[in-house]
């Protein structure tokens, strides 16, 4: 027995999570997986605070062991102030590339009391599979209340779960696993 290759072994495949969470700050306007929210107290945050954008970055970069957002768009450069983070999602999905794998599919579940996540999945898929370059239909966005529960509940900020799963498509030069 010991070490070999199990029989459901799936060579070739990694998977990633992400987590992140913003405090809303009623000065700010609100973007969720791309998408303007109007009307609605946006997120604190160096870039635009697309908490969900965010999730979904450290998701795919953790599946290939590539750090996280903030070592790739640290907070203290001023390049990425105010930046659009469907831009830095895409640039991830670019490291994934590079890494010799590509993703397969993504999902999110966002955890607040406000705005309603169900009306705007279909487009926050949209927006993110665009980025990630996979279909709309390989991610999958959910929203959850947190029944009023701790600072979620008080409607102090959002929290964002995110997994992905990516395959490898070529083997790199230096890759050592
Ligand atoms: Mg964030």
């Amino acid at each position: 027995m010991g070490l070999s290759t199990p029989s459901n072994a799936l060579p070739g495949f990694r998977v990633g999570t992400g987590y992140d969470s913003h405090r809303f700050d009623a000065e700010r306007p609100l973007v969720l997986g791309g998408v303007a929210i109007p009307d609605h107290p946006g997120l604190s945050g160096h870039s635009d605070a697309d908490a969900v954008a965010h999730a979904v970055t450290d998701a795919i970069l953790g599946a290939v062991a590539a750090g996280d957002i903030g070592t790739h768009f640290p907070p203290t450069d001023d390049r990425w102030k105010g930046a659009d983070s469907i831009g830095l999602l895409r640039r991830a999905a670019e490291i994934v590339k590079e890494r010799g794998y590509r993703v397969g599919n993504v999902d999110v579940t966002v955890v607040c009391e406000s705005p309603k996540i169900g009306p705007r999945a279909s487009a926050m898929a949209r927006r993110l599979g665009d980025a990630i370059g996979v279909p709309p239909g390989s991610v999958s966005v959910k929203g959850k209340s947190n029944e009023g529960l701790g600072w979620i509940g008080r409607g102090e900020g959002i929290a964002v779960h995110a997994v992905a799963i990516v395959a490898r498509i070529s083997t790199p030069e230096s890759a050592e696993d």
